[in-house]
């Protein structure tokens, strides 16, 4: 493998383009918006996902292709992949991308999910207690969703989700929420790193913290729940897992197929982080064992956070990541810090 084609030019595109340009590669980014990754990938494509001869002449001109992000459509992904291989592969893509398929797999499998029902109109709205609408497909950072409660008005959130296919979820009493970040090698290796433990407010992710503070037999769950997903799933690459942690045991959220925020501490806290693991499995190189050398809170920088970087910059122990974006906008994810504690 020489070049990876990634699908994808937001803040993870770039750290995998980065991660792949320090293992010797090419990369080859392939984003229709605003490419914050475009400035350190060797070459960039801005065409729509509609664009069958930007995509086959995209796949074409790499070795193998990867993703940032979940929702790419199937029909671009059909052409892609008459020309190259895609990794993580089709299966993994199409139950993330899908939060019924996802959660269906996920409790074919054994795990445990929220209680939830797939909603393809108003009559399926049933409330009986606390509950989360979410849209199937395309949600991320909490958008597409509705909390809800017994009593509330159900049209209004209906019409909230635009009349989306959606699934209703029983909203989770929770003590914490955990993720595992755990890769699987194309020969079926899987290295899990440490869990930890994430923070998040307006549905936006604002802190990781590793170690996560809770007891073995949870973290091992953990990361035991996770190595059986990839298996499942006949993954190669990075994949996020999120968890809560209740009273009965983990509860999955949901997974997502490529390396994921709450992975970012890896950067300060390992010798192989998140984005070079990944790179790893997709290219056949061996994994790196997931050891972690320090403690490290990761706190992400969203919109007016990007203020506060000359604080962070005299900061001892910190790594300061920004991602070139641009202006800051409430809720959008503008840098990250790793703090060595
Ligand atoms: P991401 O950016 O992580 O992909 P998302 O838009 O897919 O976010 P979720 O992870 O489904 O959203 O939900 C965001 C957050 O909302 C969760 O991390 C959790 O804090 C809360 N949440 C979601 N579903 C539930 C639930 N069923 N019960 C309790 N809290 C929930
Ligand atoms: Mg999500
Ligand atoms: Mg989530």
């Amino acid at each position: 493998v020489e070049t990876i084609g990634i699908l994808g030019g937001g803040q993870l595109g770039r750290m995998l383009a980065v991660a792949a340009s320090r293992l010797g590669l090419r990369s080859h980014i392939y984003e229709p918006g605003a490419a914050p990754a475009g400035d350190v990938a060797h070459s960039l494509t801005t065409a729509g996902y509609d664009d069958a001869r930007a995509l086959e002449a995209f796949a074409r001109s790499v070795d193998l292709v990867t993703y940032e992000f979940e929702n790419v459509p199937a029909e671009s992904l059909d052409l892609i992949e008459a020309i190259v291989p895609i990794r993580p592969g089709r299966r993994a893509l199409a139950v993330s991308q899908d939060r019924v398929a996802e959660k269906s797999f996920l409790n074919e499998i054994g795990l445990t999910t929220a209680p939830w029902v797939a909603v393809d109109g108003l009559g399926d709205i049933a409330l009986t207690g606390p509950a989360i609408l979410k849209t199937r497909r395309l949600g991320y950072d909490g958008k597409g969703q509705v909390r809800l409660k017994p009593g509330d008005d159900v049209r209004a959130a209906w019409k909230a989700v635009a009349g989306a296919p959606s699934v209703l979820e029983g909203f989770v009493d929770f003590s914490a929420e955990i993720s595992v970040i755990v890769a699987r090698g194309a020969d079926g290796q899987v290295a899990a790193f440490d869990p930890g433990a994430n923070v998040h407010r307006d549905g936006i992710l604002r802190t990781t913290t590793v170690p996560c503070g809770l007891p073995g037999r949870i973290t091992q769950d953990a990361i035991l729940a996770a190595g059986r997903i990839v298996n499942g799933l006949d993954y190669v690459g990075v994949m996020g897992v999120e968890f809560f942690v209740t009273a009965q045991g983990l509860v999955v959220n949901e997974i997502a197929p490529r390396v994921h925020n709450s992975g970012h501490w890896t950067q300060a806290g390992c010798a192989v982080d998140q984005f070079e693991q990944h790179i790893r499995a997709i290219t056949g190189l061996p994994l790196g064992d997931g050891g972690r050398h320090a403690d490290v809170v990761m706190e992400n920088l969203i919109g007016d956070d990007i203020d506060r970087v000359p604080e962070w910059l005299r900061r001892p122990r910190t790594q300061v990541h920004l991602y070139g974006k641009g202006a800051a906008r409430p809720g959008r994810k503008m840098g990250h810090v790793n703090i060595i504690q």
